[in-house]
């Protein structure tokens, strides 16, 4: 039997966990603020955006929707973020990327306050992730580690393969797996475009994650028997619908499924997770911020 992870059950889970700790905030006069800042013209960020607006009010959190047009001067990204710095009522700040080309995105990175960073990407809190300290854990790694605790899956002594060593997924996972810390002490493989034979790679691992952002990367014949599978990808491909495309994840689903013991499906898998962590890390930055004591999921 194999056991689809159900990202979005466990998701509701953490929103209504967290929903109790913003009531313990607002108990203490605090509202726990998010401010987005698109600066994009893009619709898949503005559905983004406009996804983490609603889960921030479904849970009692306060949402700043602040828009730079996509011309705009770099200049004009840059004051919006020191004002969302210096503003005492905003505990997070999220800058939705791709930012446009004329705007040096490790700049914005490095200019969020790091205590208000709740995508943990500023290098200080990079730093604090690898160091075994993490201030906030990147929202799709922390997420995936909540789908392994929600199956019991503790990765120790696990041989893991993480497909893909993005700033955003790839590398932060495999640096919380390998931290000596509850959820880590994993023995930990990262393959990439450059690595040679992926298949023989994946084949030796108990547990994959594939975040490469290629449609079906892996399939059944590149598992072991009763591997757990990851699939944080989603990608867009033609499709006969009515939309024209279809969202399909990194993972061939049905041919990994017949080996898998456990594995996430797209969508109501990864994607799930990564919202609510989002919300996780903003109302720790209020009770960090503020003072006030909260238990998070
Ligand atoms: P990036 O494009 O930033 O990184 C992709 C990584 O995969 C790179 O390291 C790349 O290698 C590697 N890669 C590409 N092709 C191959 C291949 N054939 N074999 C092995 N490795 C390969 O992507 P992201 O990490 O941002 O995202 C990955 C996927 O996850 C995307 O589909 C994205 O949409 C999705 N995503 C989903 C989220 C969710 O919440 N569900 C959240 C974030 C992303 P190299 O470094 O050598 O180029």
């Amino acid at each position: 039997m194999t056991t689809v992870i159900d990202g979005k059950a466990v998701a509701a889970d953490v929103r209504e966990q967290l929903a109790n700790s913003v009531d313990t905030l607002r108990d203490a006069d605090v509202t726990p603020t998010l401010a987005t800042v698109l600066m994009s013209d893009d619709p898949a960020s503005e559905t983004y955006v406009s996804m983490k607006q609603r889960d921030c009010e479904e849970v009692g959190i306060e949402a700043r929707d602040v828009r730079i047009s996509a011309d705009a001067p770099a200049d004009e990204l840059f004051e919006t973020i020191e004002d969302l710095n210096a503003d005492t009522d905003v505990d997070g700040i999220l800058v939705q990327m791709p930012v446009p080309d004329h705007v040096d995105k490790q700049a914005v990175l490095r200019s969020i306050d790091p205590e208000k960073d709740v995508d943990g990407f500023h290098p200080e809190n990079v730093g604090r992730l690898v160091a075994g300290d993490a201030r906030y854990k990147p929202c799709t790694p922390h997420g995936i580690q909540k789908l392994f605790e929600s199956i019991d899956l503790d990765p120790e002594g696990k041989d893991v393969v993480v497909v893909g060593r993005s700033d955003i997924v790839g590398k932060p996972m495999a640096n919380l797996l390998i931290q000596k810390a509850e959820g880590g002490n994993a023995t930990v493989t990262v393959c990439h475009s450059r690595t040679r034979d992926l298949a023989e790679k994946t084949r030796q691992a108990d547990v994959v994650v594939a975040a490469a952002g290629v449609p079906e990367l892996v399939d059944g014949s590149m598992l072991s028997e009763g591997a757990v599978v990851v699939d944080v990808g989603v990608n867009r491909v033609d499709a006969d619908t009515e939309k024209g495309y279809e969202l399909v994840g990194d993972v061939d689903y049905d041919s990994a499924a017949e080996k898998a013991s456990a594995i996430t499906p797209v969508p109501g898998g990864v994607g799930p997770m990564t919202r609510a962590m989002l919300l996780y890390n903003t109302v720790k930055a209020a009770s960090r911020q503020e003072d006030v004591p909260v238990e998070l999921p």
